[in-house]
């Protein structure tokens, strides 16, 4: 699997979409690992500060409603 941007060889993929990318290109972005509500009824989340991000695709900060699935 090579880069998304510049074709050579890649050494990560992105967490989000799963595209490939090299170490020059790679990115870091906050990813939300779990959403859960605490006993005090705030939603909390799990995250990872540095998860691999190819600077491509658009994750949302929060989780879209997906209705159709149900
Ligand atoms: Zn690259
Ligand atoms: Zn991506």
């Amino acid at each position: 699997m090579n880069c998304i941007h510049c074709d050579r060889s890649a050494h990560a993929n992105c967490r989000f979409c799963g595209r490939a990318v090299c170490k020059d290109h790679l990115q870091e972005m906050p990813y939300i690992v779990e959403l859960y509500t605490g006993e005090d009824g705030d939603q909390k989340a799990i995250v990872v500060p540095n998860a691999i991000y190819c600077g491509i695709c658009k994750p949302r900060e929060r989780p879209v409603p997906m209705p159709e699935l149900k």
